[in-house]
């Protein structure tokens, strides 16, 4: 008996391969949305992800620390424009943020602007000790927070303590599970890390060389993810996990590791894998999301999975019921239709008939049927496939034969017929068919041409009268004999019986429970005993184009859906509940129907979406509303930040202006806001797309406000209302004492006019004589400051920036009378360089006029201004003029420039010549500069680089 069940089996699995196949679920790519560097605005990798708890998102980018609150990204820099690469949210509600020599905490300051502190400097690191490199984790438990760079780990207490332990060069990646931290230190093994102290773990040497992706926190232990297997960290030891598929591990290279909120468990590898495992560690399905390598993971406060990689930025949908079959799994063309068939999914597209087929943990789409161009509709029973193509139907048998069972134009719909079993109707493009069961397939049993009328859909009224769906006018309402199939009356439903058919639209029937309405255009009826009438109510009433709206019923529930809308009414209720479809809301659906596997399947724009009721989705948070800026603008476009705080009394000036930024943080697609400021406006504006600023009130005058905001997301999610008030105090004179004083204040000025005209005249002729006066000083003032710079530019060397000869020229004049005076001795060195000209013929002009730029600066730094003075006295020579000094000093001065060219970091050397007397009268005082020059020559004649001094 147990044989022949056995023996029965094995035959099903070799006749019917497709039974192996059913035991990988169907399932298909998660939903996401995806935002790349032109998105955010940053570098393409971000190394981290935190979710903050009012739904806002950082990112830690290389050009600082993005910041997303769903609608718009933001970008704030660090100190020294550092990159950001951790983020840790502390016990505290602070942000840590790790960067590169620099590592700290960020702060929203009373204003709502967030602010970066250093906190380098709280462990006694200077800007120029801080050369610590990158901080790659920042790590926190209930004491403090962790900051690791490559050699250090700094601790931050909660409670004021700061310190500096040195980090195992060997430790790999932290972990904190159940508020202690553990690394894998390589050449030891798995360990607890105690004030930067490894301590092996029972069994911890296991993990010695073995790399560790991940570990967390797992039922009573810890769960270990190496690149061969699953382990469990437990107080007896290292062990590994019975029943888990092992395998996965090794096929790719996890680096990251999530627990779910349903309690599954995501893996993130470096070739862009994300592989999904339930909670005994069973593979589930692996999804390809990009390119990249994935750097980490985070949940969001939304069911939405944040996933950063070296190329971009995902946000998953997970866990979450939906997903999707596109050209990621090889479904090629656009859909039209599915079926379930052979415990494959079938998907009719515009390239053919595709089947599901599992590969490894991938599902993937092989091409089944080649049909003539495309096929648009599919119906599967028993005994095999009806494919509606382009030339016709064929028929698929469960052996794979296919065969041409009707030739007609394009044939894009089946339904088979609830009152008589073995007919089904076939919609093309000029005829209705009727297929009549004939083991094993079907056979034609009438064609019933369509002439000015275009269908899509049939319902039965009785077991003859049907009507059908025409797109070209009215609604048509035909008999025919189900046993010959022959079309026996066509008639129609329109202006007489009350329905007013848009031309442009015809008629589509939208049958809902036991009502069946009717759409033409933006108008809706409702056909009750063959007579129509206008009906204004839900679900077409949430739809802008109500022939836009498909509806659905399955047992799931009876949907409504639009290109941007999703409403679901679950059975045995009556109200429409808009759906949380998935990351960024996957929007144009066309139609919907549950397949024979009992999964609801949606076709849009891009792919074939499936709905698993038995996969939960997990309760979003709560939304609200929040001021994040509140300004103050005055009419000359200064502005200034307010703080936050609701109930201020603020003094305005008659010309300016408040402006007002809110934010409701969510990643739900649709964001939408109104509000109202009573006391002011006491009536809602209209929903709008939240912008920035969200509002700007010029003046409203004294008195008191309140700012509501209130949001919602077209979803349905409604948010907590911002309510804001503020007090604008009265102006002084709008105070009743200033008023009282006005009044006095006329009085005193109508009597005080009188007087003024008199002298009225006298102060015009004063004025204006103050004006000329005044115009002539301003005058005088320009003209001296430009003489000044007219001096001042003209004793200056243009390329060197030092004096000029000019200058030099009355420098020393200027001193040769001083030193005169003085019985003081004045020198003058000249320094020339050597072989110049080879070195521009060999660097170029331009090397050479740098190189002279770079001989000025050094011998200006051996020159003390303002008495004495370096200039260039033409070409490569410079000359300097030292009063106060006599040869033997000038010689030495002379010795430390030419010292200061004469090593490997100068390619050139210099010749000097210095010349030192005490001015005597009727001598001119450029004879001193000859005679230093006479000194340059002999030191060159001796063969440069040297220096020489002038013959007594
Ligand atoms: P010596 O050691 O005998 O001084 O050899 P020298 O090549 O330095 O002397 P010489 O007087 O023969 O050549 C001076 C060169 O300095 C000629 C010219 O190309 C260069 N020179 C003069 N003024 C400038 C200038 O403003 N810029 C640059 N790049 N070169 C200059
Ligand atoms: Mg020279
Ligand atoms: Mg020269």
């Amino acid at each position: 008996m147990k044989m022949q069940w056995l023996g029965a089996l094995v035959l099903a699995l070799l006749l019917n391969p497709a039974a192996v196949i059913s035991a990988v679920p169907i399932q298909g790519q998660p939903l996401l949305q995806r935002f790349t560097a032109n998105d955010y605005g940053g570098d393409p990798a971000n190394y981290g992800v935190l979710g903050l708890p009012n739904g806002i998102l950082l990112c830690a980018n290389s050009r600082g620390v993005l910041v997303f609150d769903g609608l718009r990204w933001e970008l704030i820099e660090l100190p020294g424009l550092s990159p950001a690469r951790a983020l840790f949210l502390g016990d505290d509600g602070v942000v840590y943020v790790g960067g590169y020599d620099l590592f700290g905490r960020l702060r929203i300051d009373e204003t709502g602007l967030y602010r970066f502190e250093d906190l380098t400097a709280e462990f006694g690191l200077g800007r120029e000790d801080a050369i610590f490199g990158v901080i790659w984790e920042v790590a926190g438990t209930s004491e403090g927070v962790l900051f690791r760079s490559d050699e250090h780990l700094y601790f931050l207490g909660y409670q004021g303590q700061r310190e500096v332990w040195p980090a195992d060069p060997q430790a790999r990646r932290l972990f904190v599970i159940r508020d202690r931290i553990y690394s894998r230190v390589h050449g030891k093994g798995y360990a607890r890390i105690e004030r930067g102290v490894p301590m092996l773990e029972p069994g911890g040497s296991f993990l010695a060389e073995r790399p560790l992706a991940a570990a967390l926190p797992w039922n009573q232990g810890t769960l270990l993810i190496t690149d061969d297997g699953f382990f469990r960290s437990e107080a007896e030891g290292i062990a590994r996990v019975s029943g888990a598929d092992h395998a996965v591990l090794s096929r790719y290279q996890s680096n990251a590791a999530i627990r779910l909120r349903d309690g599954s468990l995501m893996i993130a590898s470096t070739t862009g894998e994300l592989i999904h495992l339930n909670a005994e560690l069973q593979l589930l399905a692996v999804h390809q999301v990009g390119p990249y390598s994935i750097l980490s993971m985070e949940d969001d406060r939304e069911g939405g999975l944040w996933v950063s990689t070296e190329g971009d930025l995902l946000r998953v949908k997970a866990p979450s019921p939906w997903s999707l079959f596109g050209a990621q799994n090889g479904l090629i063309g656009s859909p039209r239709a599915t079926a379930f068939h052979q415990d494959r999914l079938w998907v009719a597209t515009s390239a053919g008939v595709y089947a599901s087929q599992p590969e490894g943990a991938v599902l993937q789409f092989k091409l089944e049927v080649a049909t003539s161009l495309e096929a648009s509709g599919l119906y599967a029973d028993a005994h095999g496939l009806l494919i509606g193509d382009r030339a016709g139907a064929l028929f698929r048998h469960p052996d794979g034969r296919v065969e041409r069972l009707v030739e007609t134009d394009s044939l894009f719909a089946f339904k088979p017929s609830e009152r008589h079993p073995n007919l089904l109707y076939a919609f093309a493009d000029s005829e209705v068919l009727l297929l009549q069961k004939h083991k094993p397939a079907w056979q034609l049993l009438a064609r019933w041409p369509l002439g000015a009328v275009s269908t899509s859909d049939v319902l039965e009224l009785d077991d003859q009268t049907l009507l059908l769906d025409n797109y070209r006018g009215d609604l048509q309402r035909w008999r025919f004999d189900p046993v010959s199939g022959e079309l026996l009356q066509r008639g129609s439903i329109g202006a007489a019986e009350g329905l007013q058919v848009d031309p442009n639209f015809g008629s589509v029937m939208q049958p809902l429970g036991r009502r069946l309405f009717v759409v033409s255009g933006m108008r809706v009826f409702e056909l009750i005993d063959g007579r129509a009438t206008e009906y204004l109510g839900e679900p077409f009433s949430r739809a802008e184009r109500p022939f836009e709206m498909g509806l659905a019923e399955t047992e799931l529930g009876d949907f409504a859906f639009t290109p941007n809308l999703l409403l679901r009414r679950l059975p045995g209720t009556q109200d429409w509940q808009p759906m949380q479809l998935g990351a960024g809301g996957v929007r144009g659906i066309s139609s919907m129907r549950i397949d024979a596997d009992g999964i609801l399947r949606a076709i849009n724009w891009s792919g074939v979406l499936q709905y698993d009721g038995r996969i939960s989705e997990p309760a979003m948070a709560p939304l609200k509303v929040e001021l994040a800026g509140f300004e103050l603008r005055s009419s000359e476009g200064d502005s200034q930040r307010l703080p936050l705080s609701s109930g201020q009394a603020l003094q305005l000036a008659g010309s300016d202006a408040l402006s007002f930024d809110y934010v409701m943080p969510t990643m739900d697609p649709g964001v939408e806001a109104r509000f109202r400021i009573d006391g002011y406006l006491n009536s809602w504006s209209d929903w709008v797309t939240p912008t920035r600023p969200g509002l700007t009130l010029r003046n409203p005058g004294p008195g008191s406000y309140t700012l509501r905001v209130e949001g919602r997301t077209r979803l349905g999610r409604v948010a907590q209302p911002l309510e804001f008030q503020f007090r604008v105090l009265p102006a002084w004179w709008q105070t009743s004492s200033a008023r009282i004083a006005l009044v006095f204040a006329v009085v005193l000025v109508l009597l005080a006019v009188a007087h003024l005209f008199v002298r009225f005249r006298y102060r015009q002729y004063l004025a204006a004589n103050r004006r000329l006066e005044q115009r002539i000083a301003e005058r005088t003032a320009e003209l001296e400051a430009a003489n000044a710079k007219l001096a001042e530019l003209a004793t200056e060397d243009s390329l060197t920036g030092v004096a000029n000869r000019r200058a030099l020229e009355q420098a020393l004049k200027r001193e040769w009378d001083r030193c005169a005076d003085q019985r003081q001795p004045l020198a003058v060195i000249m320094v020339d360089v050597d072989y110049f000209k080879q070195f521009n013929d060999r660097h170029g002009h331009l090397e050479g006029d740098k190189e002279l730029v770079r001989v000025a600066r050094e011998l200006a730094g051996r020159v003390r201004p303002p008495r004495e003075l370096l200039a260039r006295f033409g070409g490569e020579e410079f000359a300097v003029v030292l009063p106060n000094t006599d040869l033997n000093e000038a010689l030495h001065r002379a010795e430390s420039m030419r010292a200061a060219f004469d090593g490997s970091s100068s390619p050139n050397t210099v010749s000097v010549g210095v010349a030192a007397e005490v001015p005597r009268a009727g001598r001119d005082p450029l004879q001193l500069v000859r005679d230093a020059d006479d000194a340059l020559y002999t030191a060159k004649r001796a063969g440069r680089n040297r220096v020489m001094a002038a013959a007594a």
